[in-house]
């Protein structure tokens, strides 16, 4: 179990990412609000709009991964609140502190992630 200055810590550590990732899909909104290709009707060329396209592509996927990753931080906040933070979802062994604070997100201790990581495609935001 964590004690109240952990959970206290990590919440912090929450926020703050929660905060940068908020600021960081406002701005890029706002960015492709501002691009008048963003709208209307695409455009088969693959010359500038192409390029702009798949610009576009990179900065929604970008957006999505930033979207899922506040989800996780939601859900690793309604954690702590009700005392479960901190216990693996697989085996419901502790994960160590070092870890969460490495990655407040992270619901499985490292010998499942491990595990998991190799019976399921990852993308980055679940590497330790
Ligand atoms: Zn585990």
């Amino acid at each position: 179990m964590l004690n109240d200055t952990q959970l206290q810590t990590l919440r912090r550590l929450l926020d703050e990412r929660e905060a940068t990732l908020r600021a960081k899909v406002q701005a890029l909104k706002r960015a492709a609000e501002e691009r008048p290709s963003a709208q209307g009707p695409q455009v088969e060329d693959i010359g500038e709009e192409g390029e702009q396209r798949f610009r576009n592509g990179i900065e929604h996927a970008e957006m999505q991964r930033d979207l899922e990753e506040l989800a996780d931080i939601d859900a690793a906040r309604a954690r702590i609140d009700v005392g479960h933070c901190g216990e693996c979802v697989d085996c419901g062994r502790d994960i160590v502190f070092e870890r969460l604070k490495a990655q407040p997100r992270a619901v499985r201790c490292i010998d499942c992630q491990t595990a998991y990581e190799k019976t399921h495609r990852t993308s980055p935001r679940y590497s330790a």
